[in-house]
């Protein structure tokens, strides 16, 4: 059986990846950082469709706690095979309104986290495949968080470098959301969601399972040939 880490994967985007990764036939370590509950749920839904999953507490912008959750799940299962960093924050605030402590925390979440289980999994993983979950917003700028689509651009620049410097034994892609219906689009109001699926060729916000589709892929042998790719999984809303 394959091993993969999803980071962030108590709820969201990360626990779609997580449950579609387990029907894939993957062990699934089910990172979570606060929220116990729903990382049990996530496990349990996993094992209810005859998947296999364990949840393990790190906060992925520590590193002690990313290396020893690395390293407990490699000793216990042996190698690594796949990593999805999609752990990731989005503090809404514009320069003027935002403290040094926010752009920290962003960064520190967003882009060392998604570093660290990289680094710490180095020795673990012989060949495989990683994939970043960045943003579109890494693209096309944030009018509320100059954080958010620096450290999103960031994961892109790490994403390309690792993918020269670890070829050919592991891929290394990411994948750029739109909008997609999760925790982070929740003070959306019905007329913000109206206008935004007005703006979407697709004509309708994402399902955090469009993303897990295409991380199923990425880390499936059917994308054998893509390295150092980023692709856009938006319904059109940003073509470019
Ligand atoms: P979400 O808030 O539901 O999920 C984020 C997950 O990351 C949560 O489970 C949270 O607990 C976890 N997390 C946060 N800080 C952590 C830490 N320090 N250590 C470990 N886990 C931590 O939001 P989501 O929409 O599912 O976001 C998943 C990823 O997709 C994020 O990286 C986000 O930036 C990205 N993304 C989301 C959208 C969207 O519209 N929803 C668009 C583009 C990119």
């Amino acid at each position: 059986m394959k091993n993969v880490v999803v980071t962030g994967a108590a709820k969201g985007i990360g626990r779609a990846i997580a449950i579609r990764l387990a029907k894939d036939r993957f062990r699934v370590l089910v990172n979570y950082n606060r929220s116990i509950d729903a990382a049990q749920k996530t496990v349990e839904e996993i094992k209810k469709n005859g998947g296999v999953a364990e949840s393990y507490r790190a906060n992925v912008a520590s590193y002690p706690e990313v290396k020893k959750m690395i390293d407990d799940f490699c000793g216990k299962y042996g190698e690594i095979h796949g990593l999805v960093l999609n752990a990731g924050i989005y503090i809404r605030k514009n320069i003027k309104e935002m403290s040094l402590e926010d752009w920290k925390n962003t960064i520190e979440v967003n882009l060392n986290g998604a570093m660290y289980p990289v680094k710490a999994a180095l020795n673990c993983m012989k060949k495989g495949s990683i994939v970043f979950i960045s943003s579109q917003l890494s693209f096309k700028g944030s009018r509320s968080s100059a954080a958010y689509s620096a450290s999103k651009a960031g994961v892109l620049g790490l994403m390309r470098a690792l993918s020269l410097q670890l070829a050919p034994e592991i891929r290394v892609n990411a994948v750029a959301p739109g909008t997609i219906d999760t925790d982070i689009i929740a003070n959306y109001t019905p007329e913000m969601r109206r206008e935004r699926e007005r703006q979407i060729p697709l004509g309708r916000i994402g399902k955090p399972e469009d993303i897990a589709d295409v991380v199923s892929f990425l880390l499936s042998e059917d994308s054998r040939y893509i390295t150092g790719a980023t692709i856009d999984v938006n319904g059109g809303l940003y073509i470019h």
